[in-house]
């Protein structure tokens, strides 16, 4: 670490609105053409990153896997301060589970060695599994803890970090490499700057395909997933209720009778 952190930040384009089409082929998202965002829990993991850089020195390389179309979003991280981007795009990979997608990641990742973190966001806005941090560690092969919010320091190659739980705060600590995904609460992104963004729009982005990452094709993409989307749906709102203000042992034997009435009892 003498001579800075080598950080690694994965992040996710998404579709920048809920009202998303399923392809009923490959049960995939339809992305083209539609309004594209970095995933916006992606921002704080990118914004700890460059705290990081900031803080202990070293180098910032942001990666994505999907459509060519997701190069944009490198370019956005890259406007708000990250050093290197790495596109990991081809055919094979498309609609990939979390499984696949992390495996894929961790191929990439792999071939960016030495890396001392890696950080991911908590979640996607459109996935919304929370999944594929914790599965990337285990193909890693390094430590990994989730929903950071705070980071407390390194120190002699130890980083120390907190997080929320329903009952309290938890301060923990891992040797490095370590990956971490990170909340909300962690820091407050920062806006791209001008010189950022005339930066990221002549910035080179590294492409990855399956000849980069090697392996199986069908180890990747949708034949190399375990889980098919079959159906995304907005559920019907509930049935509407009645409200009955009246005495308990009233109550009971109104609800009776009325089970009775339709026949559940
Ligand atoms: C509506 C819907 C439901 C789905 N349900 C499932 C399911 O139940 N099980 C399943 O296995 N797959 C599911 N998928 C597929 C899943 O979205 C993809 O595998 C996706 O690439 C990763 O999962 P996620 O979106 O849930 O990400 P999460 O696991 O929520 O992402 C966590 C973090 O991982 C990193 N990350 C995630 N994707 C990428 C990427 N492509 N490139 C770089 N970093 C990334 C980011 O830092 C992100 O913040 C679903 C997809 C959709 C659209």
């Amino acid at each position: 670490m003498s001579e800075g952190l080598n950080i690694i930040v994965c992040i996710k384009q998404v579709p920048a609105t809920t009202e998303v089409e399923i392809d009923p082929e490959t049960g995939t998202l339809k992305r083209e053409g539609i309004e594209s965002v970095i995933n916006p829990f992606d921002e704080y993991a990118i914004e700890e990153s460059i705290r990081l850089k900031e803080k202990y020195g070293g180098i910032v390389k942001v990666v994505t896997m999907g459509p060519p179309m997701a190069e944009q979003a490198l370019r956005d991280a890259i406007a708000m301060g990250c050093d290197q981007a790495i596109l990991i795009t081809d055919r094979v990979f498309a609609g990939a589970d979390t499984w696949a997608t992390s495996l894929t990641l961790a191929r990439c990742i792999d071939k960016l060695k030495p890396y001392d973190i890696v950080l991911c966001g908590l979640k996607t806005t459109d996935g919304d599994t929370g999944q594929t941090g914790p599965e990337l560690a285990e193909h890693l092969g390094i430590p990994h803890i989730c929903y950071v919010n705070r980071i407390l320091g390194i120190d002699n190659g130890v980083m120390r970090v907190t997080r929320a739980l329903d009952d309290g705060v938890e301060t923990l600590e891992s040797n490095l490499p370590l990956l971490l995904t990170v909340t909300k609460e962690i820091n407050h992104p920062r806006l791209a700057t001008l010189k950022g963004r005339l930066l990221a729009k002549r910035a080179e982005i590294k492409k990855f395909t399956l000849k980069e990452i090697g392996g199986d094709p069908k180890e990747y993409g949708l034949s190399g997933s375990f889980t098919r989307v079959i159906k995304v749906f907005t559920p019907s709102p509930p049935v509407s209720g009645e409200v009955m203000e009246v005495d308990p042992e009233i109550a009971a034997q109104k609800i009776f009778e009325k089970l009775v009435e339709i026949k559940v009892i």
